[in-house]
């Protein structure tokens, strides 16, 4: 079915369609690792570009082209590539981009491993990289170096909520022949397209909103140009990162509710804020749709919701941030964002507590900071479990 002129809706459930012969109404799962070739001329025209169709899963398989269509038609790009983890994703475009000597500036806030396998292994083959606060436009010019090859971009970025402008940071980017990815797993191309605002490249975390069911781990690439997407598909192929037929199949289940979920989550998102904003045991709140919040008026301009993600800091800081967690019973205590469940962490205490003081000061990263990502329960339930919760730390 051609879906290109369709909305947003439509192209969740129809976009990349496959049809086989059988007329099964959802993708089947190919579960196969080979596919049989008719004779030796039809394999030889398959491997040599000649003829259409599938060789190897590695390669391509016909569940997975489902997904990474789809995911391409909702991103507004010329194709995507999907792999095994959105760590898989990260890697495989820097292995895509960037070689020896080359130069990489990308925001100081980003996901963790995404810094973190930067600094430990793609160090090793001589890439550079400076880790900066990219919403600041003048610093980024300023960071910008002959050999910069990437601008990696995180937006909303994880856990301090802090955006970057997407379309001012391409303009500065192309100006100097660097290419702009944009990780895009906050927002899924519901709320936020990147390649529309100037991006050559977006990612996602697909264990995340796009799911949105918190039982797979994927990820996925979308480039804008055709060029990009092959010299992509080809690390992606050589390295490995390939996702496999059946959590294709949990992805494409899973992202047909993808605007449903985030409205309803985004809609209790906003009672919950304000809720917080007010909330005596309450230090600061962090979330894009308060008028409070410092780029409010950037988050309307390139979002088109204010998603489900706050952060919000305790008073009494860090044993304040252990006893709101032991006291939510409604809210899951787990890593992890964006599913139908509410979960909460505390990043002090969890994710960061490896991480030296000097470095969760530069990143934001209080002691009593806590995450929450919100999900579709009933939001009366979840103020009333924040509330009693928050009753329980001593002021
Ligand atoms: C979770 C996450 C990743 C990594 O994805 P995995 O699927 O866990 O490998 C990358 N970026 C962001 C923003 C994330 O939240």
């Amino acid at each position: 079915m051609n879906t290109e002129n369709l909305g947003f809706n439509s192209k969740l459930i129809h976009a990349g369609d496959y049809q086989d012969e059988l007329g099964s109404a959802v993708t089947p799962i190919y579960q196969t690792s080979t596919f049989s070739f008719k004779n030796a001329q039809h394999g030889a025209d398959l491997f040599a570009g000649k003829e259409k169709g599938y060789i190897y899963t590695r390669i391509g398989n016909p569940t997975i082209e489902v997904l990474e269509k789809k995911l391409a038609e909702l991103e507004n790009g010329y194709g995507g590539v999907a792999l095994a983890s959105g760590m898989a994703a990260v890697s495989t475009v820097y292995m895509s981009i960037l070689k020896q000597g080359d130069h990489m500036i990308s925001t100081g806030a980003v996901y963790g491993p995404s810094r973190g396998v930067m600094e430990t292994h793609f160090s090793k083959f001589g890439v550079d990289y400076s880790y900066i606060d990219t919403s600041d436009l003048r610093l980024l010019e300023e960071t910008i170096k002959p050999n910069t090859r990437l601008l990696y971009l995180e937006t909303p970025a994880n856990p301090t909520i802090q955006l970057t402008d997407i379309q001012k940071a391409s303009e500065i980017a192309h100006k100097n022949n660097i290419l702009v990815c944009v990780d895009n797993t906050f927002c899924s191309p519901y709320l936020q397209r990147p390649l529309d605002l100037g991006a050559d490249i977006v990612l996602h975390s697909l264990t995340k909103f796009i799911n949105g069911h918190a039982d797979i781990v994927g990820g996925a690439v979308i480039a804008k140009k055709e060029d990009l997407y092959h010299t992509i598909r080809k690390a992606m192929v050589y390295m490995g990162g390939n996702m496999d037929p059946h959590q294709a199949y949990m992805v494409i289940r899973g992202v047909k509710t993808l605007s449903l979920r985030v409205d309803k989550a985004q809609e209790s998102a906003m009672k919950i804020a304000e809720f917080l904003e007010s909330h005596p045991k309450i230090e600061w709140i962090k979330y894009p749709g308060l008028t409070s919040f410092p780029q409010h008026e950037l988050a309307k301009k390139q979002m088109s919701g204010f998603g489900s993600m706050l952060s919000f800091g305790l008073k009494g800081g860090y044993e304040s941030g252990k006893t709101l967690m032991d006291n939510v019973h409604l809210a899951t205590l787990a890593v992890s964002l964006g599913g139908v469940e509410t979960l909460i962490q505390h990043p002090a205490s969890m994710t960061h507590a490896g991480v030296s003081k000097a470095d969760k000061l530069a990143a934001h990263i209080t002691d009593g900071l806590v995450r929450y990502s919100v999900g579709i329960e009933n939001v009366e339930d979840l103020m009333d479990d924040l509330k009693q919760a928050l009753d329980k730390i001593h002021s």
